[in-house]
């Protein structure tokens, strides 16, 4: 009784205590962390030791601040796929375009911008948006890469550039950089994309305080009649390529996005991107392997040779990069202790090696596979299924080209020993394009896809032995060391963000429907479900000041969704801009943006007479080069409806997809691929298209005749 009391009495105290704090004090106090790296720490891990947010609190969390002041070219708005960096109170960012930020991290005060200038002709070069994954801070200096190949170090201080270097080696190939760089010791690594393009892949090593390349590796051997193997690691990949390759298509393998480094091994990791164009038989009609496209590759710091590779797909031919983001960690693997690199690929396994020799411990599919039947790890190849071979025609493939996994940063929480994984669950139906042609600045992918719903007979009886064909993600918590899921989310929408864990208990993910969750990271249990209005696809991270810990994300649509909003995602029911958004324990309601208004209608345009192949030339035309951001038919997305133009855009034409006339906003200049009545062409499609579209929508609403 007298127990029962006074343990009544205490709770009752320890209440007035809560209550009397201030809202700031409430929860433990944190000591103040910063977030360093990209990935917070030199193994990526992207767990956070913070713990003032926790699970029995993480339902308060309100928004600290949020800053809207990025640039932005035009009225077009980019994907957000960067993370901050947080360090002495200072918060560094890059937006779309390579725009490096300094942000006060206590309130989102901008301390300085530096706004590199990229040219606007780069947007075409982008498979998938002008965007940025992130710059890295070293020794008071801010190592930023603009979209346009310039590497830039910064005075973290002032913003001001230190040195710059061109980091492109040929401006003939479609190379941009939207990864970030990665910084490796004394050097600053950078690697770039455009292997969807026609692009010859490359990673190089810039001394941190000069900008003076130190080595340069490349990824795939270049046309032999140009020019003698640049190394003796080009020459041993060159031995995997069939002599009746495509030299003049580049051959791809673009390190776009994920690297890693050991500094106690001396060793720096890079995960390589698929070949160009996809289909192996119209690359390297011979056969190969084709090294070291799809590999992870470990090379010696130092000196940028090759260490060990492990290629995920021999001789890809499904746009699997190994380029999804790694982790590194010490792992208990058949009772011995292991020093692991760890990547979900895009492919759909999850692969562990060891990251000193590159002996493959695991490789297991963490969601449905349908291009191999496993992995054989003795020799490290997969066993590929016959079931993904498009050479003869269309096939049903499990995961798509999307990946079951993509950029977006995973985490590794030492305390539950789980991965916490976005994943895409959708397969694709996909075919080759033989006739298509080797044209610069076009897609030269030469395969196409579309994803469920499937119909047709064949497509009925390709799935009765698949799981239902659908278009979801979900949030697996993978544990590497089983090779199992041992949770997962409900199915989400089809764009889901990277993962934080904190000591708090929690991983923190967003998804494209513009909420920021928060789960319990041992059961998958949700505890918080907050609505932003905005997509979220990138990773939060979480820092402390003043003893406040924060969470912060970069929210934002664009990427390759962007071309077309999905109805359940954010863009399609509020105005979509770029935002940074910052939360702590009880703080405000974060505000939602307006709604969306739907551009008006404009009038039908007259008729443009043209003849039926003059017609078909333009579709042609607009199908190669402009439907990549401009649907056939339009869509509400991040780009111009075509097919609702005002006159006064009709009328400029030629003036904007010739002469460059929106280029600063991205709409670059094709007049390099396109003359005067090519685009009178695209012109008549449209138009042409628009009224017959819209003749028939007119028809169908028409009462019936009595
Ligand atoms: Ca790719």
């Amino acid at each position: 009784m007298r127990l029962a009391r006074a343990t009544l009495s205490l709770v009752l105290f320890l209440g007035l205590v809560a209550r009397a704090q201030p809202a700031a004090a409430r929860g433990p106090a944190a000591t103040d962390e910063g977030w360093p790296w990209n990935g917070r720490s030199l193994d990526d891990q992207r767990h956070s030791p913070l713990a003032q947010i926790d699970t029995s609190n993480v339902q308060r969390l309100g928004l600290a601040w949020e800053f809207r002041d990025f640039v932005v070219r035009g009225r077009t708005h980019r994907g957000m796929e960067s993370n901050p960096i947080v360090i002495d109170g200072v918060m560094y960012l890059s937006g779309p375009w390579g725009v490096a930020y300094a942000l006060d991290a206590r309130t989102g005060r901008l301390l300085w911008r530096y706004d590199p200038q990229a040219d606007g002709q780069y947007a075409r070069s982008a498979c998938c948006d002008v965007v940025s994954r992130g710059l890295a801070v070293s020794q008071g200096r801010v190592y930023a890469a603009s979209l346009d190949g310039y590497l830039t170090a910064l005075d973290a201080r002032t913003g001001r550039p230190l040195w710059r270097v061109d980091t492109f080696v040929d401006r003939h190939w479609n190379y941009t950089i939207t990864g970030a760089p990665y910084i490796a010791g004394d050097k600053v690594l950078i690697g770039n994309a455009g292997a969807e393009m026609g692009a010859r892949g490359y990673v190089s090593a810039y001394d941190l305080s000069t900008g003076r390349l130190v080595w340069r590796f490349w990824t795939v051997p270049g046309d032999p009649k140009r020019r003698p193997d640049e190394t003796p690691d080009v020459t041993l990949a060159r031995r995997t390529w069939a002599s009746d390759t495509r030299w003049d298509l580049g051959g791809g393998g673009a390190v776009w996005d994920s690297m890693a480094f050991d500094p106690t091994a001396g060793l720096v990791y890079i995960g390589v991107g698929n070949g160009d164009p996809h289909p192996r038989w119209l690359r390297s009609p011979g056969g190969g392997d084709n090294l070291f496209i799809c590999s992870l590759v470990a090379l010696d710091a130092a000196t940028g040779r090759l260490k060990w590779y492990y290629q995920e797909v021999p001789g890809d031919s499904w746009d699997f990069d190994a380029t999804t983001p790694m982790v590194l960690a010490e792992l208990t693997l058949h009772g011995r202790r292991r020093s692991v690199i760890m990547q979900a690929a895009k492919d759909g396994f999850f692969y562990v090696l060891d990251r000193r020799t590159g002996e493959l411990l695991r490789a297991d599919p963490y969601t449905y596979v349908n291009w191999a039947d496993g992995v054989d790890l003795e020799s490290g190849r997969p066993r590929i299924s016959a079931r993904a071979d498009y050479s003869h025609g269309a096939r049903i493939v499990w995961p798509s080209p999307a990946g079951a996994h993509g950029w977006q940063p995973i985490s590794f929480d030492p305390d539950t020993g789980l991965i916490y994984l976005p994943v895409y669950e959708a397969p694709i139906r996909i075919h080759a394009d033989a006739s298509a042609e080797f044209l610069p600045g076009y897609l030269n992918q030469a395969s196409e896809g579309e994803f469920p719903p499937f119909t047709g007979a064949d497509a009925r009886e390709e799935l009765r032995h698949q799981p239902a064909a659908r278009v979801e993600s979900r949030l697996k918590a993978w544990d590497p060391v089983r090779g199992c899921v041992a949770w997962q989310s409900s199915a989400l929408p089809f764009g889901i963000g990277g993962t934080l864990t904190t000591a708090g208990g929690l991983v923190f993910q967003g998804t494209a429907d513009g909420f920021l969750s928060a789960y319990d990271a041992r059961t998958g249990r949700v505890l918080l479900h907050l609505s932003t209005g905005t997509a979220i696809t990138a990773a939060p991270i979480s820092y402390a000041l003043d003893h406040v810990q924060y969470i912060a994300v970069l929210a934002g649509a664009g990427g390759p969704q962007g071309a077309r909003y999905a109805p359940d995602v954010a863009a399609s029911r509020f105005r979509n801009f770029e935002r940074l958004l910052v939360f702590r324990l009880d703080g405000k309601p974060t505000p939602l943006p307006p709604p969306v208004v739907p551009p008006p209608l404009q009038p039908t345009p007259p008729a443009i007479h043209a003849e039926a192949a003059m017609l078909a030339h333009g579709e042609k035309l607009f199908r190669e080069h402009c439907a990549r951001c401009h649907v056939v038919g339009g869509a509400f997305g991040e780009f111009p409806n075509l097919w609702n133009l005002p006159e006064s855009t009709l009328e400029a034409f030629d003036a904007i997809v010739r002469g460059g006339a929106f280029r600063y906003a991205g709409m670059a200049s094709f007049a390099d691929v396109l003359s005067a009545a090519d685009v009178a062409s695209i012109e008549a499609f449209i138009v042409t298209d628009e009224r017959r579209r819209r003749a028939g929508v007119t028809a169908a609403a028409r009462p019936a005749a009595p």
